[in-house]
């Protein structure tokens, strides 16, 4: 028997009093699948409990950080140390250096780093620089890539596919959308034309290296490369925004699993082992440039928080080959379960996957890029969607994101997901 969540709904009629829609991040609303929003007590392992009692199997893990899972009892240990000592300083830490000499470990191409509190912070840094480095002011982006809510980075192509983008969102101002131009992910030629028709233009090439925005997409073969020889050909900067690939797909990010080394890297998520950590970094001679090194200005009255630095190392620390084979057959084995229920109950589906992230897609043809992404039954997923969540599984609530697995998963939670999913999906797949 299906009872509602009345805390739940209760805290969201007061919230949606006094923040906007109810939330402080649009898709926590569930407004994409028709379902009233769980409010959270806590979460332990891959679980999360919300006001009512009840208990879920979480495949979003907070949307990415959580690559141990939720509430790791090591990371609680150091955290807490850690503000017993004080919460914040405004001054320099040792744990900042600790840090970045660990990313540097992790990520060579990151030769010198910037921490933030976000993503969002981290890319529009990044892109600021490469700005200032190359006297240029374009961007290339790729439609269906999320770089953060910064002006440049909602944008969309417009009509026509090397015209100049236009705002997805009001309040984006002409100019600054201007500057952006679009190019279909995957799609190499399209980016040659756009190059072609601004030369000496384009400050920097933005991507996501495995892109996870729209549902899992990775690149294809020698995408990342050839977009390597382009940048390279024409002096404009590659960044990677590694924001959900950083420390997931290996402990080197998708640079490292592809081979190509980007000038420039934005990171976040994992980075800050659940709390809020962006960062930037790359060549030196390029974040030399950052004040107070250079010019280009960008400061933080929490960057490097003594708490979130902590939390960040511990999580770095833990990183090993064998957590990255166990995601990886943890990764298969929900990805193969997903397929086999959807065949059984005929209902169509691909799913996209590197390693422990993954999107089973509602469709019939393969998603390769934003468009084929978009040709995905939405109103399928909706369904699916409430069908897990009545059973105690917790997908993300839109067709159009990545499932996140942990190190806290394992194949028991993963064997009971696939059972639950064949259940819903025979149910699904006989409405049509
Ligand atoms: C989440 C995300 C961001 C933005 O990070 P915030 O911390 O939410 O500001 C940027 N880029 C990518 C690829 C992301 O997934």
């Amino acid at each position: 028997m299906f009872r509602r969540a009345p805390k739940s709904a209760r805290w969201f009629a007061r919230a949606q009093e006094v923040l906007p829609g109810g939330v402080d991040s649009p898709v926590r609303a569930f407004n994409a699948v028709g379902e009233t929003p769980r409010f959270i007590a806590r979460a332990k392992g891959a679980t999360m409990t919300d006001v009512d009692g009840r208990t879920y199997i979480d495949y979003v893990m907070s949307w990415g950080p959580l690559l141990h899972g939720h509430a790791p009892r090591k990371l609680i240990k150091a955290v807490a140390a850690a503000a017993k000592h004080g919460t914040s300083f405004g001054a320099s830490t040792a744990l900042e250096v600790l840090l970045a000499e660990r990313v540097r470990a992790l990520m060579p191409s990151m030769e010198m780093v910037r921490f933030v509190s976000s993503g969002t912070e981290a890319t529009m840094s990044a892109l600021r620089v490469a700005r200032a480095a190359t006297k240029r002011e374009k961007v290339i982006k790729f439609a269906g890539c999320y770089h953060g809510h910064a002006d440049p980075f909602l944008v969309e192509a417009g009509s026509g596919a090397t015209t100049l983008g236009v705002p997805t969102s009001p309040g984006v101002p002409d100019g600054a959308a201007a500057t952006t131009l679009s190019a279909p992910y995957n799609d190499l030629e399209t980016v040659e034309r756009v190059f072609a028709a601004h030369p000496d233009e384009v400050a920097a090439v933005i991507i996501e290296p495995i892109a996870g925005n729209m549902g899992v997409v990775p690149p294809r073969p020698a995408f990342l490369e050839g977009l390597r020889t382009l940048c390279t050909r024409e002096n404009t900067l590659l960044i990677f925004d590694e924001v959900i690939s950083g420390f997931r797909v290996t402990s080197g990010g998708a640079q490292e699993l592809y081979g190509v080394r980007p000038d420039l890297t934005c990171l976040g998520k994992i980075i800050g082992g659940g709390l809020p950590v962006g960062a930037y970094g790359g060549r030196a001679d390029l974040m030399c440039l950052v004040a107070p090194a250079g010019p280009v200005y960008q400061a933080g009255t929490l960057s490097g928080n003594p708490l979130a630095m902590t939390a960040g190392l511990w999580a770095l620390g833990e990183l090993s080959p064998q957590l990255y084979t166990r995601l990886e057959r943890l990764g298969a084995r929900l990805a193969d379960g997903l397929l086999d229920a959807a065949a059984r109950a005929r209902v169509s589906m691909y799913v996209n996957r590197v390693g422990s992230i993954l999107t089973p897609f509602f469709t019939d043809t393969a998603v390769i890029d934003y468009a084929s992404a978009c040709r995905a039954d939405t109103g399928t997923y909706a369904r699916f969607f409430q069908g897990m969540l009545a059973k105690g599984i917790y997908p993300p609530p839109s067709q159009f994101e990545a499932w996140f697995l942990s190190t806290a998963h394992d194949e028991s939670l993963v064997d009971r997901t696939i059972k639950v999913a064949q259940g819903v999906l025979k149910r699904v797949g006989a409405k049509g």
